[in-house]
């Protein structure tokens, strides 16, 4: 059988804590994924009411797409199977049908379980528009899907930059029938995950988190994390080069000055 070096399973430990400003998104996807695994009988008794099998998470890159699916693991107690799209289709012709088709059966066999595919786009391309074998793959795709039965504990999260080349069969309802904008962060949610990612940090007196919520407009979450850790080495470096005893090892605004002139975000 074709192995996925890309697949993990696990059970993630990302709670809902870890994510900052997202509390709609929690809102929707306990709507949606956690309660029906919860209260099974009452969804059956409602005639099947939430008949969702996917949910397709799209927008930036870095704004919590991949730990917002971990984060509805963790919550619902769930198998968590990641797989990159762009993986699979790396593969030969063939071999990306048979690796979804595993994926699918890895994931039946560890319910409840969530499959969380990463880059869906890469082969959930529209089949009008794609060159390459994107046809059988697109089409294996939606078939697995057909094939799992609403509460029947395999859920599928997608997550995407490029919703407008998704093939129309792959967003329609019963496949990922919901869709949720996951935008950048607003002032008030980049504060919060300013502290989350310093959580564990020595921050001195004078480091203002608001002030860098504000001059932080267009950092996604993971631009923020990526200066936090940029931050902490430059305090790292302060400390070392002068270890006197009057010379704290602590982050200082001035770090941070520093690391927001020296380095621009990605997305
Ligand atoms: P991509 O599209 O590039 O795969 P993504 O949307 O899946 O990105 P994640 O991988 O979930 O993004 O986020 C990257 C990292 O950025 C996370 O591991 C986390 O540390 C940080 N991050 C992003 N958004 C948030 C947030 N809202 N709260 C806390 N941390 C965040």
């Amino acid at each position: 059988p074709t192995v996925l070096k890309d697949s993990i399973l696990e059970v993630p430990k990302v709670r809902w804590t870890d994510i900052a400003g997202l509390g709609h998104v929690q809102k929707l996807l306990e709507e949606i994924m956690i309660r029906p695994i919860k209260f099974p009988d009452l969804y059956l008794k409602f005639g099947g009411a939430a008949s969702r099998k996917g949910v397709l998470l799209y927008g930036p890159p870095g704004c919590a797409k991949t730990l917002i699916a971990q984060a509805v693991a963790t919550e619902s107690n769930q198998n968590f199977l990641a797989v990159k799209g762009s993986e699979l289709i790396k593969m030969y012709v063939g071999e990306s049908e048979r690796a979804i088709r595993d994926v699918f059966r890895r994931a039946r066999a560890a319910k409840p379980c969530i499959i969380f595919f990463d880059e869906i786009d890469s082969i959930g391309k529209s089949r009008e528009k794609s060159q390459d074998s994107g046809l059988n793959v697109v089409t294996t795709l939606l078939n697995e899907m057909d094939g799992i039965e609403a509460l029947k504990e395999v859920f599928i999260i997608g997550a995407t930059n490029r919703p407008d080349i998704l093939d129309s069969a792959l967003i329609r309802p019963g496949r990922f029938d919901a869709h949720i904008h996951i935008g950048l962060p607003n002032e008030d949610a980049r504060k919060q995950i300013f502290e989350i990612h310093t959580r564990k940090m020595p921050l001195a007196g004078d480091v203002d988190l608001g002030i860098l919520a504000s001059r932080t407009q267009d950092y996604s979450g993971a631009d923020i994390k990526a200066l936090c850790s940029i931050t902490g080495e430059m305090g790292i470096s302060d400390y070392t080069q002068n270890p006197s005893p009057d010379n704290t090892p602590e982050i200082r605004m001035c770090h941070f000055e520093r690391a927001l002139a020296e380095h621009s975000p990605h997305t």
